[in-house]
């Protein structure tokens, strides 16, 4: 039977970590703050902006809640954020993506201050998770690391295979295993026998966008499977990009969905903006 890595719990535990840092923290009566823009009414964006507050109550954090409407400019929204780098009260800056057409997500992600940038979307956090320099993580990445660690998986040494180059999760994510030590090889929709390159894998990481797609074939045996993928079926049931029935009996350790990495994200989040307060 496979170890069953438990996002859930093991994200409860961060958000309990951060909850207690804050209560420290503001002893003085200043307490961390999120500012959250959300433009327009992408009903997925809205149930995530939701969660994202909610945790923020959880932990103490403050959150300021912007909601824009869908006709929103991109002069206006940097308008606003401009006007939040400015503020010292917040030390968080978060754009529920994806923004709607006509404004230019990368201009957004720019004109956040990289300290502020709790996503680590701004260019100056990438190059610095690049040349390993401290600085803000994008949050599913570091949480698939902290699932690692606190599930007492071993990383160093280990061949590590990520499926996906995303901005905010391949890439990312072979750059933190890289830091850890692991060897990673990143595929891709142009990888060649991406079968044999997966079944190399002592540490599976699949972040493709396509339902069960990786099936037992892909896997080497008694290896550890991350599943990033968050698909809805027909009857609200969610999946991911693994087929887990038929992978998990292969596995030694690998994430459900839900209830894997997806809590992670949020986890993170929080994470990021205490440790963003703590910086000040
Ligand atoms: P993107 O669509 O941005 O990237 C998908 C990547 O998969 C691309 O690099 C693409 O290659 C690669 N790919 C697509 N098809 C294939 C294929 N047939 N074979 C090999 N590689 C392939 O997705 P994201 O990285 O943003 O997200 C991936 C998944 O993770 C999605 O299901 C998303 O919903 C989920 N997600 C979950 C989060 C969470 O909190 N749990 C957070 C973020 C994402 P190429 O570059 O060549 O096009």
């Amino acid at each position: 039977m496979p170890q069953i890595i438990d996002g859930k719990a093991i994200s409860q535990m961060i958000k309990d970590e951060c909850r207690e840092r804050v209560a420290v923290l503001s002893a003085d009566g200043k307490v961390p703050c999120l500012a959250v823009i959300l433009v327009g009414n992408d009903p997925a964006s809205t149930v995530y902006v939701g969660n994202k507050k909610k945790a923020c109550e959880y932990i103490g954090i403050k959150s300021l809640s912007y909601e824009l409407p869908e006709t929103t400019t991109e002069e206006e929204l940097l308008a606003l954020i401009r006007k939040l780098n400015e503020d010292e009260e917040v030390n968080g800056i978060l754009v529920q993506l994806p923004l709607p057409a006509g404004i230019n997500e990368d201009t957004v992600i720019k004109t956040i201050s990289p300290a502020k940038d709790v996503d680590g979307f701004h260019p100056e956090n990438v190059g610095k998770l690049c040349i390993g320099q401290p600085g803000f993580v994008s949050c599913t990445p570091a949480g698939i690391i902290e699932l690692l660690k606190r599930s007492n998986i071993e990383i160093e040494g280990k061949e590590c295979v990520i499926i996906g180059r995303s901005n905010i999760v391949g890439k990312p994510m072979s750059l933190l295993m890289l830091r850890e030590n692991a060897t990673v090889t990143v595929c891709h929709s142009r990888t060649k026998n991406l079968k044999e390159v997966a079944k190399r894998a002592d540490i599976l990481i699949v972040a493709i966008g396509k339902p069960r797609m990786i099936t037992a074939e892909y896997v080497k045996e008694g290896a550890v499977v991350i599943d990033v993928g968050i698909h809805r079926l027909e009857g609200k049931k969610l999946c991911g990009d693994v087929d887990y029935d038929d992978v998990a009996p292969h596995t030694s350790a690998i994430t459900p969905v839900p209830g894997g990495v997806g809590p992670m994200t949020i986890a993170m989040l929080m994470n990021n903006c205490v440790e963003g307060f703590e910086k000040r």
